[in-house]
């Protein structure tokens, strides 16, 4: 068996790789090693799918990557992705420039995809591995482990096997052997968007309230990263999108043997004189109440409980004890209550990993500058973005440009 184009992976990078491709003619085939297509884009967006964000600026993807990620996405931008699916039928719904597909359903997004594969005759082989993928003059053979036939020929590959976060969807991390097999680096796969783990005291407390927040990673003493948005407290640490969004910097710190701690300020929009005027006129006028009862029109009663244990009142105490230095202390403490942290939430609970394919082993092409004609797509590759729709964004970005990238060479070898 001959292909112009062996797709490994049929997640988002690889099946819009394969669909590009199929749609420039070229004799494709897509194997992927468990029984379905796209069973990560199920779990995307809380099942609704942010396949993408208006908002796109060099700033959403990370480290000194963000530059190779930007000039590929150039190529296949998010009105080009927006485009793509309304061809496909699925039409968009934005809030604040996050992108989902108007039925708020992730499935239709998989769905169009594995049509337009269905359409395009483009074969799959499920519950296939590739063992090897050796040279052979101008052309690959891959040994093919639980598929029909052992060995196939091709002139391209296409890398699209994801990384190792949400191995239950197919992205075990066996992609990173096969690119270490063909002599290409890959910088350590590390979970990124992920929770934070802590031994702060009295944490557990608070397990289960949600609040708007700000929180900054320090590592060895520096602010190295921080956002704001809605934190969920819980009861092994920290969690919540602005937690995602800052993870990676400190399970990077970490992994370099670093001390972190997460900083938390529970008021960000609201100043420190501000929050001591409302806790003294709270306390004051609500005498008869507990401390907790009295705050809990600025705070979740839990978290006040939290609090006031970690600087040494008890939450159920009466609201009359609070003096104007209790009330600055509590304060103080409110806008920067201090997580140790211990350790992060590994690849079964991290939407992405930071790591993969080193950049430096591609061209501007996605193409290994080592091994003509194997090319890389998605996740894979050492790129992550920002929660927000940017990993998949990618995905699609990264796929549309391999599979032409991959047509051009095969134009050349002709
Ligand atoms: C819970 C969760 C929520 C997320 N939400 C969002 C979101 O809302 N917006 C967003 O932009 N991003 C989101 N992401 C991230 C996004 O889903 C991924 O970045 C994206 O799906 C990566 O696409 P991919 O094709 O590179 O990899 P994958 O989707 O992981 O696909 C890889 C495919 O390759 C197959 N495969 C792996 N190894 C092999 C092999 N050796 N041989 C054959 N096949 C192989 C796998 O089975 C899989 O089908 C989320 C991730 C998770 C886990």
């Amino acid at each position: 068996m001959s292909f112009d184009c062996v797709v490994i992976g049929g997640g988002a990078a690889g099946m819009m790789a394969a669909i590009q491709c199929k749609e420039n003619n070229m004799q494709t085939v897509i194997i992927e090693h468990t029984a379905k297509l796209g069973t990560k884009i199920l779990k995307t967006g809380n099942g609704k799918c942010n396949f993408s964000n208006t908002f796109m600026t060099k700033e959403m993807y990370q480290d000194n990557n963000a530059d190779y990620a930007v000039g590929i996405i150039n190529r296949f931008n998010v009105d080009d992705t927006i485009h793509f699916f309304e061809n496909l039928s699925v039409y968009k719904k934005e809030r604040n420039g996050y992108l989902y597909p108007r039925s708020e359903m992730a499935a239709s997004v998989a769905l169009a995809l594995t049509g337009r594969i269905q359409a395009l005759d483009i074969p799959v082989f499920f519950e296939t591995s590739v063992k090897r993928i050796d040279s052979a003059g101008s052309e690959y053979v891959l040994q093919l482990e639980g598929a029909k036939t052992n060995t196939i020929k091709t002139k391209t590959v296409i890398l699209a096997c994801g990384s190792a976060a949400s191995p239950s969807s197919g992205s075990d991390g066996s992609g990173y052997k096969l690119v270490k097999k063909l002599g290409i680096k890959v910088v350590k796969p590390l979970p990124a968007l992920t929770a934070l783990e802590s031994d702060k005291k009295n944490m557990k407390l608070a397990t289960g309230v949600r609040a708007y927040g700000n929180v900054k990673i320090m590592a060895a003493g520096r602010v190295v990263a921080e956002d704001t948005g809605e934190i969920q407290f819980t009861d092994y640490g920290i969690s919540g999108i602005p937690v995602f969004q800052v993870s990676r910097f400190a399970v990077r710190a970490m992994e370099e043997g670093q001390r972190v701690e997460a900083l938390v300020d529970v008021a960000a929009d609201i100043s420190e004189d501000e929050l001591v005027s409302m806790i003294k006129c709270a306390v004051g006028t609500r005498k008869q109440q507990s401390v907790s009862e009295s705050l809990s029109g600025i705070f979740n009663k839990k978290l006040v409980i939290m609090i006031c244990k970690d600087i040494g009142i008890e939450g159920n105490s009466s609201a009359s004890d609070m003096d104007d230095d209790i009330c600055q202390k509590l304060v103080r403490h409110m806008k920067s209550l201090r997580y140790h942290i211990t350790g992060y939430k590994g690849n079964d609970y991290a939407q992405v990993c930071q790591g993969g394919v080193n950049v430096s082993e591609l061209n501007d092409n996605l193409e290994s500058v080592n091994n003509p004609g194997i090319f890389f797509a998605g996740e894979l590759v050492d790129i992550d973005g920002r929660c927000g729709g940017y990993n998949l964004q990618w995905a699609w970005s990264s796929g549309v440009v391999a599979a032409k990238s991959a047509f051009d060479y095969c134009n050349r070898q002709e």
